[in-house]
């Protein structure tokens, strides 16, 4: 095993980078309110390439005034246009923008992986053909909310705040504006401050798209602009996508208000390996867990709980496969590990595997070339962790791995179902009988078999406990941004 490692490391790839010519950026891009790019009244900041820690553009950002004349615009647009169309012409605008994602997903992929710096071949195959899918998807039930099963005459809530994360940063927004817009509301949205670019060239997207004015409004700034966003007493729904944190702080600030509220929120999955699971697909159902998308993945299988009895075996296989990641330049072709997305989440990851380290866990990390620029950590894994362990509780969101093992099926329930979080686990095994067992006791939102990581816009998704409440994707996600009798999205 390890002389293959060996060897595979001479196999050396030429380099295959794709161009950047494909891209138009500005050097500064203001806040797309009303169907237009305006100046912000707050200090503007700058976007760089995780990777190269080179300047990509210059960013507005909004202030509180700006965000007042955001949900003044989408209120508008809601009372004047949106809301007197019908569903079959909102399907319309939807199907349209898919269809332009589709033609300029190249140019969307390129921006992702160089604001994001997630691998060219993830943006490219997975985050860009997900967001055109979830436009077509909700498109299609644009006229049909009447038998959407959601009890009679569904209405929209209004103006929907919108709030995401770095992670998937064009496929959260289309997370979030394709069902709100498919059920008829109008939308403020604000990207997180380090990847702000793919929103902006969405937002040309809807000129080209001819979405009338005000509709969608993308804003643009930190933290305070998302708060003032959320509290604004003119919105009607607020989905929030992030840390378990500023969740729980939302959830407080909006308690009382009578807006409606998603929260999707953070995870620390299970991936549950039992013995007669077929090794090898495992192995590469671990990777694609934790090392897809440098485990910035808030469904991401971090704790692989192993049947003590392979747990060997697994763990070599494992290291020799992880050897044979490569890790670089996110706009790559054959680039599997790209940038970690800030040098603040660097250093998070690197304090929370020093922690683990401390606290006894065997830290084993693949031999990688870290690049001299950009922000890099290469895939770790900790074997022999304790489930008291701070790396078997807290969420680390990078490409790190802790292994447990277990004996019994029971133990393995107990372990993965001892965390705050419940977003999603994975069940290794060759019997269906115990695959359905297992799942029907696991407290998570979404739970994938012989195989992680999967995602279809007709699929729910979303969390218990820590891990937030409400579901997106599927019909679920339409009732998110309806008000309708009788029917609940937790239902
Ligand atoms: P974060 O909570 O720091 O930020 C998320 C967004 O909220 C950003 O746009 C940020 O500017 C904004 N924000 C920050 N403070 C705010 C406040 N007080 N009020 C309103 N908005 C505020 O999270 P992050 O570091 O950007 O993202 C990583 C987290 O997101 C992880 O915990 C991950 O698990 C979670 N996540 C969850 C899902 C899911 O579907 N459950 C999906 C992706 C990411």
């Amino acid at each position: 095993m390890t002389d293959i490692v060996k060897k595979s490391s001479f196999l050396d790839y030429a380099p295959a980078p794709e161009s950047t010519s494909i891209l138009h950026l500005q050097k500064s891009y203001g806040l797309f309110i009303d169907g237009e790019f305006v100046k912000g009244h707050g200090k503007s900041f700058q976007t760089i390439s995780p990777s190269t820690e080179k300047t990509i553009a210059e960013i507005a950002n909004a202030n509180a005034k700006d965000v007042d004349t955001a949900v003044a615009a989408a209120r508008r647009a809601y009372d004047r246009t949106w809301s007197k169309l019908s569903g079959a012409d909102r399907g319309k605008y939807l199907f349209r923008i898919a269809r332009l994602v589709q033609e300029r997903a190249r140019e969307l992929a390129v921006a992702e992986s160089l604001d994001n710096g997630k691998p060219i071949k993830e943006s490219r195959d997975v985050d860009v053909p997900l967001v055109a899918a979830w436009f077509f998807y909700y498109a299609g039930w644009a006229d049909k909310l009447d038998y959407a099963g959601l009890g009679p005459s569904p209405r929209a809530l209004g103006v929907a705040a919108q709030v995401i994360p770095w992670n998937f940063p064009l496929l959260m927004l289309a997370w979030k504006v394709a069902p709100a817009l498919a059920a008829g509301n109008t939308v403020v949205i604000k990207p997180a401050e380090t990847t702000p670019l793919s929103a902006l060239i969405f937002a040309e997207i809807l000129q080209q798209a001819e979405l009338p004015a005000g509709v969608v409004n993308i804003i643009t700034g930190a933290g305070d602009t998302g708060e003032a966003l959320v509290n604004h007493p003119d919105v009607n729904k607020v989905a929030f996508t992030g840390s378990t944190g500023v969740g729980r702080a939302i959830a407080k600030s909006v308690a009382g208000t009578g807006k409606k509220v998603t929260l999707e929120l953070g995870g620390k999955a299970a991936n549950i390996v039992f013995d007669d699971a077929p090794i090898d697909q495992a192995v590469e159902g671990i990777v694609n867990g934790i090392f897809f998308n440098q485990g910035h993945v808030c469904c991401a299988g971090s704790r692989l709980l192993v049947q003590e009895s392979i747990h060997d075996d697994v763990v070599e296989r494992l290291k020799s496969r992880l050897s044979t990641l490569r890790l670089g330049d996110p706009l790559d072709k054959n680039t599997d590990i790209g940038a970690i997305n800030s040098r603040e989440q660097l250093e998070r990851i690197r304090t929370l595997s020093d922690i683990g380290e401390k606290e006894g866990a065997d830290r084993w990390t693949a031999d990688c070339v870290i690049p001299d620029k950009g922000f890099w950590f290469a895939p770790t894994i900790f074997d022999n962790v304790s489930t008291s362990s701070t790396i078997a509780r807290e969420e680390v969101f990078g490409p790190v791995l802790s292994v447990l093992t277990f004996r019994t099926p029971a133990e393995a329930i107990a372990k993965a179902n001892n965390t705050p979080y419940g977003l999603s686990a994975g069940i290794w095994s060759d019997k269906g009988s115990k695959i359905l067992a297992v799942a029907d006791q696991l407290r998570a939102g979404v739970i994938w078999a012989n195989t992680f990581n999967r995602f279809d816009p007709s699929s729910p998704f979303g969390g218990y406990k820590e891990s937030g409440y409400g579901r997106e994707g599927g019909r679920h996600g339409l009732a998110a941004y309806l008000e309708s009798a009788g029917w609940s999205a937790a239902k």
